[in-house]
């Protein structure tokens, strides 16, 4: 279980982009934050991951462990982005296995990770190849794949598929819903787009200037919507 308590975020200058948020997520569970570009979705992700620190008197916890203070590396947290952020010039299997590598894992070990989220993520026949010789959906694949590999508590999502083309993006989003569910992976999966939400997540989070308006399974949400917005927003994907 992931337990967020109190967290916020003001950024210099006064950009108020989180408001205090609390929100508990169940081992294998998917959540979806979803709204609209700037209502803090990304910065939400942010300080889930360690990349930015919350406002004072925020606490996360994993599984009874506070990480509140932690860094990147020691939360043991897989991130993936919409721009992939792979290395260009390094094949599949290095890009997959670079994290593995710095973490200074067994070379065998290193290996048999890398060939299993190679196999997961549905990259057999590409290992080898430059990241710079595959397509938009490879390389989301590469990119999760690399996410995976370290094993992480919970797998963040921001936007993975706003880079591709709408056939290719719900395919990969079925993909990943299967592949989720299948490992028990628990996975914050953030979108603008309400049927990805819909179609992904266990539970979706419906987020407004900077606060989350109303939690809840997708069902709940359409059937009782807590504000115009979210009868409005949700509305749409039905
Ligand atoms: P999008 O769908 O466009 O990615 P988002 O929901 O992810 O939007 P955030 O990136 O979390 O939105 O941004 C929330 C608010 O915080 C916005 O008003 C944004 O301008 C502001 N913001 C984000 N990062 C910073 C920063 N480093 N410094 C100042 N303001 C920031
Ligand atoms: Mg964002």
């Amino acid at each position: 279980t992931l337990t967020l308590t109190n967290i916020a975020k003001t950024f210099p200058g006064g950009v108020q982009a989180l408001l205090p948020t609390d929100l508990e997520i169940a081992k294998g569970e998917i959540v979806s934050l979803l709204g609209p570009s700037g209502c803090g979705k990304s910065t939400l992700l942010r300080m889930i991951a360690g990349l930015e620190t919350p406002d004072a008197g925020a606490k996360i916890v994993f599984d009874g462990e506070d990480v509140t203070r932690q860094s990147v590396e020691t939360r043991k947290i897989g991130m993936v982005f919409q721009s992939y952020a792979l290395f260009p010039n390094m094949s599949v299997r290095g890009n997959i296995g670079y994290g593995l590598k710095m973490q200074k894992l067994p070379k065998t070990e290193i290996e048999a990770r890398v060939n299993e989220v190679i196999a997961l993520c549905r990259l057999d026949g590409y290992a080898d190849r430059a990241i710079t010789a595959l397509s938009g959906g490879q390389r989301q694949r590469v990119a999760l794949a690399r996410a995976m590999a370290p094993r992480p508590r919970v797998l963040l999502l921001d936007e993975p598929l706003s880079a591709l083309d709408a056939a290719l993006r719900s395919q990969l989003r079925d993909e990943l819903a299967l592949l989720l569910r299948q490992f028990g992976i628990t996975a914050i999966f953030v979108t603008h787009d309400q049927n990805e939400a819909m179609a992904i997540a266990d539970r979706v989070a419906v987020m407004s200037l900077g606060e989350v308006a109303q939690i809840g399974t997708p069902e709940a949400l359409y059937r009782n919507p807590a504000t115009g917005f979210v009868a409005r927003f949700v509305g749409d994907a039905m």
